[in-house]
């Protein structure tokens, strides 16, 4: 148990928790990360990201991750790489269990950001890792002049999309509607590739295989025929569900399970702050949730002075 209450803990490593921490930490506030078991948020499951600037040639995800904890590490943050097991909001100084340890804390951010969500169905569940995915830069490799599916009309398909293009023997891309609502830039990108092919109007009812994946069976959104096509992969790309398990009851989250926020980083319990894709559903971009985590340290900043003079404002 660490005694010392802390000033601010940062619960997730993405880009909005470390860009916290780098701010905070050079504001003098000494801030403690708990990073997560798998750090670094979603960028670590990506490929090129060409769109974050000052990376004239684009960087990897992974690397731009590690960048900038190598940044926040330069200015001292402390880092515990566990999960949160729980929090206790409800009482000054905030409490946050991880697997380990038991903080107290006068303010938090909250940047958990959010995971891949999934089709639901049961066949997904039981081929997963045996030619089901939500990670083409994790599996992809498998199915190298394979036949795969990516799922999906977002810009995450498109990611998918390409990289598993360059893997692939051929690509098809299943969406539910005959029209994407991917930018263009990447739709075009991947249309461009000779080995893919789209299919709208269609959804998955079932995978198919035993062991591994060997087929599907899509139902056509219009006419309602079910048709069945072998594949060797099926990757989902369908969204994403925001990592709030641990804060149910403690602070207010929306029905979908986002942090619910005022004024784009104040949670419902003063004191804790918000920032990145745990309450952002609409930008989701690594730059806007690294915007949110310098808002998000501003307020704690305020915040903190606020508690030291309350009669100051
Ligand atoms: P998204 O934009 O919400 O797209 C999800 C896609 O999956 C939609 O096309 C949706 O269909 C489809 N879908 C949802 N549920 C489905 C289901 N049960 N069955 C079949 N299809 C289903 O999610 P995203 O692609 O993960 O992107 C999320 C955010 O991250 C966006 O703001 C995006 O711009 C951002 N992002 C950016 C980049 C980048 O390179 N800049 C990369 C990845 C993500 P409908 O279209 O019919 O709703």
């Amino acid at each position: 148990m660490e005694s010392q209450v802390k000033k601010l803990v940062i619960i997730g490593s993405g880009p909005a928790g470390l860009t916290a921490a780098i701010y905070a930490a050079r504001g003098g506030l000494n801030p403690l990360v708990i990073s997560g078991r798998a750090q670094g948020g979603q960028l670590m499951l990506t490929t090129d990201v060409d769109d974050f600037p000052g990376f004239e040639e684009g960087i990897q995800g992974p690397d731009l991750m590690i960048k900038m904890r190598k940044q926040a590490e330069r200015f001292g943050v402390r880092f515990i790489d566990e999960d949160v097991a729980s929090v206790n909001f409800k009482q000054k100084p905030l409490e946050i269990k991880t697997e380990s340890q038991e903080l107290k804390a006068e303010s938090v951010i909250i940047a958990t950001g959010a995971q891949a969500s999934w089709l639901g169905i049961e066949s997904e569940t039981r081929l997963r890792g045996r030619g089901v995915s939500a990670c083409a830069v994790c599996d992809g490799f498998f199915f190298k002049g394979k036949n795969v599916i990516v799922v999906g009309g977002g810009d995450t398909a498109m990611r998918e999309a390409q990289h598993l293009s360059k893997i692939a023997s051929k690509l098809y891309v299943v969406h539910r509607r005959d029209q994407f609502r991917a930018q263009k830039a990447l739709v075009d990108l991947v249309l461009s590739k000779p080995n893919v092919e789209v299919i709208f109007n269609k959804t998955i009812e079932e995978i198919l295989g035993d062991n591994m994946v060997n087929g599907v069976k899509l139902k056509d959104k219009v006419s309602g025929q079910i048709s069945q096509m072998p594949i060797d992969a099926v990757f989902i790309a369908i969204g994403h569900k925001p990592s709030t398990e641990f804060l149910k009851g403690q602070v207010e989250l929306d029905e979908k399970g986002y942090v619910k926020v005022t004024d784009e980083v104040f949670s419902s319990v003063p004191g804790v702050f918000v920032a990145g894709d745990v309450s952002d559903f609409k930008y989701r971009q690594a730059v806007t949730a690294a915007g949110a985590g310098t808002k998000a340290t501003f307020e704690v900043e305020h915040y903190l002075e606020h508690l030291k003079s309350p009669t100051e404002n």
